[in-house]
């Protein structure tokens, strides 16, 4: 039997990325009793991954992280989020315990995902997302000497490769969908960011000796056992290469399937928040890539908003709206600079599979004119990954919008899913800040 506990906070925050953290430490800072929750065994969500920063963001992420330490956030690591038995009270699990977590203002700060196209070999071992290689390689892999295809599209991509060079590994090459006149437009739009600029000029020099070509794509992956090697498209022709590993990533989609089963509106794709990133739901914030991926200066800002406002400082958060507003700016020209081109609807053949925890090919999909049809028919999406890899996809190929959420949003043990809240007063509404 699993042990099982108990938590109160007045603010209770969940996901322990830059959003998360900012908006634990400004709720904590004015007094309220805050915990943060995040499935990771650090702080850090995917950009200070480990809690080892790196990079540009290490100064500001220890100062983050002192923050969180000087106004005694309660940091509960390791848990998922699974489940809400009841209003006002989450379940999170961990390894071996199950946690009941009660609040009177909730912050979601859940983050973004790499969204993943298929294409002929895509699940060959040693494809992997362009992130997700990446954190391996940060959690220990051994990348030195390795060749390594990085390809999609996305600024994501560039970090990556810079990121795998750096620590040994040889790529012969970035591929980028997006066409070069959208680039230079998004480097134009850069000029209002100083600060990205300055990144963006560090990373072109840290991978200056990569070749990067736009309008290209990969085609398909070779090998068995292990990837040999990737066609890739460029320009109408067609080429070959050796690798060891392909990073391979389409931008980053974001995580909303916590809000959507706490019944917070979804509108094209992100999580609705007011000013004060109140969602729909009276006193449930939500912050960072939920609501737009803007990046980390955009999570950051969000984030100190939201617990300003969940603790009652809403002029305090007021005090932020006309920063936030120049990243959101940021944030749509990402959206139209990365938007994906229709010849990646074609990538898959018939046996292409799609749901790759279901085993079912895009021939059988194509009997099929919705999301649910596709469910009920094929078991699309309803495996481990609960549709997080196949939807995102089927969303382009096939324009399907998923439907409802249902409990559990992640694979739960059966016992913690039998667990119901043990009866105690509730504890009393939000007050201020909330509209
Ligand atoms: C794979 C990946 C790699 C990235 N690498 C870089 C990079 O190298 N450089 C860069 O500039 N940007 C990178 N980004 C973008 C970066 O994540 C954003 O710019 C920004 O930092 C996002 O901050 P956030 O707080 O909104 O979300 P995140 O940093 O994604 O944090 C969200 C957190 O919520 C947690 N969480 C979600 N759901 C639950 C739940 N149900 N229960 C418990 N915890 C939960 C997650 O574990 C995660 O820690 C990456 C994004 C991804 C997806």
């Amino acid at each position: 039997m699993n042990k099982y506990s108990r938590e109160r906070f007045d603010v209770l925050v969940v996901g322990g990325g830059p959003a998360g953290v900012a908006a634990a430490v400004c709720a904590a800072e004015n007094g309220a009793h805050v915990g943060i929750v995040d499935e990771n065994p650090n702080l850090g969500g995917q950009i200070w991954r480990a809690g080892l920063p790196g990079g540009d963001h290490s100064a500001g992420a220890s100062n983050w992280y002192a923050r969180v330490r000087a106004a005694r956030v309660s940091v509960l690591c390791g848990k998922r989020v699974f489940h809400q038995p009841d209003a006002g009270i989450l379940l999170a699990e961990g390894a071996d315990d199950v946690c009941e977590l009660s609040y009177r203002s909730l912050v979601l700060a859940t983050g973004a995902r790499e969204r993943f196209l298929p294409f002929p070999g895509w699940t060959v071992p040693n494809v992997m997302g362009a992130g997700g290689l990446q954190a391996m390689v940060k959690s220990g892999l051994p990348i030195q000497g390795k060749r390594v295809v990085v390809a999609g599209t996305g600024p994501l991509l560039l970090a990556v490769a810079a990121y795998l060079q750096e620590h040994g590994a040889e790529v012969p090459i970035i591929c980028e969908q997006a066409p070069w006149t959208k680039l230079a437009r998004f480097g134009i739009a850069m000029v209002r960011y100083p600060g990205k600029i300055t990144q963006g000029l560090k990373l072109r020099r840290n991978i200056s000796g990569i070749r990067l070509v736009m309008n290209s794509w990969v085609i398909a992956a070779h090998g068995e056992q292990v990837l040999l090697s990737v066609t890739i498209s460029h320009a109408g022709t067609l080429e070959q290469i050796k690798c060891d590993y392909l990073a391979c990533g389409f931008h980053l989609v974001p995580n909303t399937e916590l809000p959507a089963l706490l019944g917070c509106r979804i509108r094209c794709g992100y999580v609705q928040v007011d000013d004060f990133q109140q969602t729909s739901v009276k006193g449930t914030f939500c912050a960072g890539e939920p609501t737009g991926i803007g990046g980390v200066e955009l999570s950051l800002l969000e984030g100190q908003i939201a617990g300003l406002a969940a603790s009652g400082q809403d002029s305090g958060a007021r005090a932020i709206f006309g920063e936030r507003e120049k990243f959101r700016r940021f944030a749509r020209t990402l959206d139209d600079t990365f938007c994906l081109r229709s010849e990646l609807r074609s990538l898959a053949s018939p046996e292409t599979l799609i749901c790759r925890c279901e085993d079912v090919p895009y021939s059988r999909l194509q009997e099929h004119t919705s999301w649910r049809a596709a469910k009920l028919h094929t078991r699309c999406g309803m495996g481990p990954c609960q549709g997080r890899i196949c939807g995102p996809a089927t969303q382009f190929l096939f324009k399907w919008n998923p439907d409802s959420v249902r409990p559990p949003v992640f694979p739960a043990r059966v016992e913690n899913l039998a667990v119901s809240p043990v009866d105690e007063p509730p504890i009393p509404a939000a007050t201020g800040g909330l509209q």
